[in-house]
């Protein structure tokens, strides 16, 4: 099958490189021509493990191409992919500039039969906007399909999520279009994905549905961690009593910083406006946000407190930058929010990320001391704050660490170490909800 996908980011480069894995033609499009020569010459703009491999495989077998000409390349597809961005607007809703862009070069385009389908995360009734615009501007007399088909891939572990996912949703208006894109999973029938198929509007909320639930339960587990901390009890084994329930489930319980990316915070925002938008409350959703906003101070009173209540004229060292593990991705991250509140108050900050450090320089970071690896980051510092859970900061070398430091005090904002090995080790350690 001939597909285009039009956004070549996270989403839209793993969606493409998947599909062309599964046997299909496959274009990936992108307004940003730099971004298009990097994939052309075998350069992934950002960090996913095992994307570089995958692209080169499926580029390789000719299967994958990349281009910025979006009229070719829809034109030549029967099934039309939108993978841009949904950027939050000012007053929090979704800003779905770009996914109409899109359907008016479809519009201009069609020259047969063609499925558009939203892949971004878009607000309920998107669909039904990308059909107005297409019927609206179309320069020819052709049928054409609205569907969507959200994705729910992880930064970090995008391919397998991509590849073994828990289920597929597919929002159809018509027969037609959910039977092409039930055949595009079909190499998942295998391992027997289930697939939902419901109408557009439907699909459309599922996801936001599911980011909303997902915020929500690490909120939870965040204020739950403030209680233990209050109580004298330990998050971590309360998570795990919880979790053991089957309709509980055990994952999203672990505390820290608060979410962050560039799904959740928008997301929740975006959902929560869009309900009101239609006259409709969703409180839970609100008290999520607003308990995730407040995340950040709390975190800053964590260190402060541990450093006697001043962050004034402090040497701190952060290990982590990006918003999770096994990305280069800071948008919204917890850890930069963090990082921002400590250089406000007039602290010195040694940063060692293993992936984000480029892209912070780019985002122009300054202040910082950006430094080579976590000993180096280590030096001289007062206490040392864990902001993203890299693994490589489970296996650092306790002596050679508290060495490099001119006071062996841990925040640890990810629980990554265990606090009796860390106080054993002759540090001052102070977690999050134990
Ligand atoms: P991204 O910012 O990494 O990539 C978007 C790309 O679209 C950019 O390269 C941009 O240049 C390109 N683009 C924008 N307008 C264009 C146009 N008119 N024509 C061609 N290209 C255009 O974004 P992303 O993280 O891949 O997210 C894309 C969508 O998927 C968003 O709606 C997001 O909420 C959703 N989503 C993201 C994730 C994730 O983990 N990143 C997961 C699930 C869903």
């Amino acid at each position: 099958m001939n597909i285009s996908v039009i956004g070549s980011g996270y989403v839209g480069l793993v969606t493409g490189a998947c599909f062309a894995e599964f046997g299909n033609n496959v274009v990936c499009v992108d307004k940003d021509a730099d971004r298009i020569e990097a994939l052309e010459s075998g350069r992934i703009p950002f960090f996913e493990p095992g994307l570089g491999g995958l692209v080169e495989r499926v580029t390789k077998a000719g299967r994958l191409q990349f281009s910025t000409d979006l009229s070719k390349s829809i034109r030549e597809s029967l099934v039309v992919f939108i993978a841009v961005g949904t950027p939050q607007s000012n007053d929090g809703s979704a800003d779905l500039s770009f996914v109409l862009q899109v359907a008016s070069s479809v519009a201009e385009n069609l020259n047969g039969y063609k499925v558009v389908v939203t892949k971004s995360t878009v607000p309920a009734g998107t669909g039904r906007k990308i059909r107005r615009v297409i019927q609206e501007n179309k320069t020819e007399n052709h049928d054409f399909s609205v569907a969507s088909n959200p994705e729910f891939l992880r930064e970090g572990s995008a391919i397998e999520d991509f590849m073994r996912p828990n289920r597929v949703v597919i929002g159809a208006e018509d027969e037609a279009s959910a039977a092409i894109l039930k055949d595009l999973y079909r190499p998942l029938y295998l391992l027997e994905t289930p697939i939902v198929v419901t109408d557009v509007v439907t699909a459309e909320v599922i996801k936001y549905a599911s980011n909303a639930f997902l915020a929500t339960k690490i909120s939870y587990i965040n204020e739950m961690a403030d209680l233990c901390e209050a109580v004298g009890a330990d998050v971590h084994i309360v998570a795990r009593g919880m979790g053991l329930d089957q309709r509980i489930g055990s994952k999203f319980l672990h505390p820290g910083p608060g979410y962050g990316g560039s799904c959740f915070p928008k997301d929740t925002r975006a959902v929560s406006q869009l309900a009101r938008d239609h006259g409709v409350d969703l409180r839970v959703v609100d008290a999520v946000i607003d308990s995730n906003t407040r995340r950040t101070e709390s975190m800053l009173t964590k260190i402060a407190t541990a450093l006697d209540g001043n962050l004034e004229g402090r040497t701190i060292a952060m290990l982590g930058l990006t918003f999770k593990p096994n990305t280069d991705d800071l948008r919204e991250s917890p850890a930069v929010a963090v990082l921002q509140g400590i250089l406000a108050s007039g602290s010195v900050v040694r940063v060692f990320d293993p992936q984000g450090m480029t892209q912070a320089f780019r985002d122009e970071v300054t202040d910082v001391q950006f430094c080579d690896n976590e000993y180096d980051a280590a030096a001289g510092a007062e206490c040392l704050v864990v902001a993203t859970e890299w693994n490589q900061f489970r296996g650092l070398d306790l002596e050679r660490l508290q060495g490099q430091m001119s006071s062996p005090l841990i925040v640890d904002l990810r629980n990554v170490f265990d606090p009796e090995t860390m106080r054993s080790s002759g540090f001052r350690y102070v977690g999050v909800g134990r």
